[in-house]
């Protein structure tokens, strides 16, 4: 059983609550991860340790289905005896596409918690040089809960490929007839509604800040 880890690296204000659209993606991953597992979000400060665990327990995450630690991957890998070469980084710029047989080389998954910026501004390669081996989901950004989705659909069962996986790629959210909001990433595609997959609660959060933003005008 594959471990997901999210190395959180978004700013981390320690006075405001964790950020609603991030605990929505977080939420997601852990749909996605599947019964049993456990996603890891590590490096996050003791503030968002608490804000993000309520919000995460709130939409109905279970007991024992995240660790949310203010640890960070490195120090998690020392603790836990997690050699190097047993952590695959999923790197928008490695050199090797992700393969089924990932599933049994490398026994933690790696993605950096960041909130895609278009055009991407190479976060990941924070991450890179701590020397993971990595591995590419495709040419086109994804969110870090589409990512983690897709690594799941792969190195566990069905053991999908990319090529046998339903993408959309920069998908207008559409909240009714006139308004609508272009999303700036790769998505899989329901199989049964034919819509992009979203977290739970996304579509409401993207049409209030919209909202919001028409108010600001
Ligand atoms: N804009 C950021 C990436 C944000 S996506 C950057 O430029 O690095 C958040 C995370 O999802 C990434 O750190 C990576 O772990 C994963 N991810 C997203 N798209 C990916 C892709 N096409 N290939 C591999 N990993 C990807």
């Amino acid at each position: 059983m594959p471990t997901y880890v999210i190395e959180h690296m978004e700013d981390d204000n320690p006075d405001t609550s964790f950020p609603h659209w991030i605990a929505l993606e977080y939420a997601q991953m852990i749909k996605w991860a599947g019964e049993g597992n456990t996603v890891i979000f590590s490096s996050l400060s003791p503030t968002s340790v608490k804000s993000l665990s309520e919000q995460l327990v709130a939409r109905g995450a279970q007991e024992g289905s995240f660790r949310a630690e203010t640890r960070s991957v490195r120090e998690l890998m020392k603790q836990e005896g997690v050699p190097l070469e047993k952590v695959c980084l999923l790197d928008p710029r490695a050199e090797k596409e992700i393969a089924p047989e990932d599933g049994k080389e490398y026994d933690w998954f790696l993605f950096g918690g960041i909130l895609g910026d278009d055009p991407p501004r190479d976060r990941t390669g924070i991450l890179r040089r701590d020397g993971y081996s990595g591995r590419h989901l495709g040419p086109v950004q994804m969110t870090t809960d589409t990512a983690l989705g897709v690594t799941s659909l792969i190195v566990s069962p069905p053991h999908k490929t990319l090529s046998t996986i339903t993408f959309v790629d920069h998908p207008t959210i559409r909240f009714d007839e006139h308004e609508g909001v272009e999303m700036p990433f790769r998505y899989i595609v329901d199989e049964k509604s034919g819509e992009p997959v979203l977290p739970q609660g996304m579509r409401e959060h993207l049409k209030a800040d919209m909202d919001r933003g028409l108010d600001d005008f």
